[in-house]
């Protein structure tokens, strides 16, 4: 019950502050009253202050090569504020745990599940990215903050064993793991070849193949209770998972993961297929990144046909609810000139959107982004319907309420085109402000919208 009068708090400062964003662009309509807000929010007693992971926007809180020297849990924990204001409800952070090259690993060579930056191995104490204090400290502060942290679970391999004579291959493997949290020792039975069986669906590089099949693997995976699974979700307090290289294993894998413990779940299965992505995530209960999406908004912006928008198979089409939208990730960056008009599309379309931490903080205007997520967390609700689409335009509309009408252009000069609404007699305007036209729909719900060269407008009613 500590937690209520902070909740009640915060609810309120982000009520206030998402009218006071509002403002910017138009004038209040009506005041709120504390006392409207104590009735609107009297908490259950179950009721879990975050919102539902997908129901707003992630960010990806890294990039590959972060600065090392411990501080990167830090700086992550300095934006938290800013990123709850602006209507981030995640974080996505790189793998917490001690990886074999130590205090400059990036994380996705994993040794010990359980050093999270408190056991002196691998060259170091603390990873690359801080201590397990700073990481606690940062969970908790993005908790206070309505914030839920997604954990980067890397396990189709491992790295750093010790070499054993191994019987499988007749040779001699890095295989034998004892590390230092004394937590999931493994030998070359847990890994492939061995007695059960060569290989699974794939292998990363040279990295000792993680055998999902051995029930001893699966115990310290996810169904012990100190399994990996569940100290990062009930010790550290992780609410959601981000697979690694998820074509390195089968889909039940996730799926049994997420039997077992719960939460959000989003695999990295890279593949421009929808089709693949749409069947890896029905078999494994689990969202998948957008590849598909990702790889049309390539074609779309950078090939300068934006028709490809209309007619491309994307995950979010098949499948909304299991679609992680992104622009840019630690791996890849093919989109440049169309970027801001790709994160147009993304935060106006179905799927959940993520941020990428460079983007939002170095590369593009914060601003537009911030604005463009406040239209995804307020406008941007229902179906899609796609009004337009040509080689240097795209306009689509969402149908829900209040809904809205975005139009894309990446041709060098102002565009304007009638659309079909579904306001009718209604004030609109262009909630970006790229555009000050604020016309009237006629009778019949018709209305001239128009965009600026290389630009986005994103249209509700007023
Ligand atoms: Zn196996
Ligand atoms: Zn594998
Ligand atoms: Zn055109």
């Amino acid at each position: 019950m500590k937690n209520l009068n902070v909740f009640v708090f915060f609810a309120y400062l982000l009520i206030f502050t998402s009218c006071e964003r509002d403002q910017i662009l138009e004038p209040p309509t009506s005041a709120t009253t504390s006392e409207e807000i104590g009735v609107k929010f009297t908490p259950e007693p179950q009721l879990d202050t975050k919102a539902a992971i997908g129901s707003k926007v992630m960010m990806q809180a890294f990039y590959w090569d972060v600065p090392a020297g411990g501080i990167w849990w830090g700086t992550v924990s300095n934006k938290i504020p800013a990123w709850s204001s602006a209507g981030i409800d995640a974080i996505w952070l790189p793998p917490v745990s001690k990886a074999q090259n130590g205090p400059f690993s990036m994380g996705y060579d994993p040794f010990d599940y359980y050093d999270f930056g408190n056991y002196n191995q691998m060259g170091s104490t603390e990873t690359r990215f801080g201590s397990k204090t700073e990481l606690q400290s940062l969970i908790s502060t993005a908790h206070a903050n309505n914030i839920s942290v997604i954990a980067d679970i890397v396990i189709n391999h491992n790295s750093g064993g010790d070499l054993e004579s191994n019987i499988f291959t007749g040779t001699e493997t890095y295989t034998n793991y004892t590390p230092a949290s004394g937590l999931f020792n493994r030998t070359q039975y847990d890994f492939h070849p061995n007695d059960f069986h060569g290989n699974d669906s794939g292998a990363f590089g040279g990295f000792a193949d993680l055998c999902h099949d051995k029930t001893y693997v699966q115990d310290w995976l996810w169904n012990n209770p100190n399994s990996v699974a569940k100290y990062y979700k009930d010790v550290m307090g992780f609410d959601g998972w981000r697979f690694d290289y998820v074509k390195g294993f089968e889909p039940w894998v996730v799926n049994n993961w997420i039997s077992a413990v719960g939460g959000f779940s989003v695999g990295e299965y890279w593949d421009g297929n929808a089709a693949t992505l749409e069947g890896w995530a029905n078999s494994a209960n689990s969202s998948a990144f957008d590849f598909a999406c990702y790889y049309r908004m390539r074609d779309a912006f950078e090939g300068n046909d934006l028709s490809i928008l209309e007619t491309g198979d994307m995950l979010w089409k098949r499948s909304p609810t299991r679609a992680v939208t992104f622009v840019t990730n630690h791996d890849t960056d093919e989109i440049y000139n169309g970027k801001l008009l790709a994160y147009a599309y993304i935060l106006t379309h179905e799927g959940y959107p993520t941020l990428f931490y460079q983007d939002y903080e170095e590369y593009l205007d914060k601003d537009k982004l911030n604005n463009l997520v406040w239209i995804h967390n307020n406008k941007a609700g229902g179906s899609t319907t796609i009004l337009y689409s040509d080689t240097d335009e795209y306009i689509a509309k969402r149908n829900g309420a209040p809904g809205l009408i975005v139009y894309i252009n990446n041709s060098n000069s102002w565009l304007e085109r009638w659309v079909s609404t579904g306001w009718n007699n209604t004030l609109i305007k262009d909630y970006t402000g790229n555009s000050n036209w604020e016309p009237y729909t006629q009778g019949d719900g018709w209305v001239k919208i128009q965009v600026p060269p290389k630009s986005y407008s994103i249209w509700s009613a007023k």
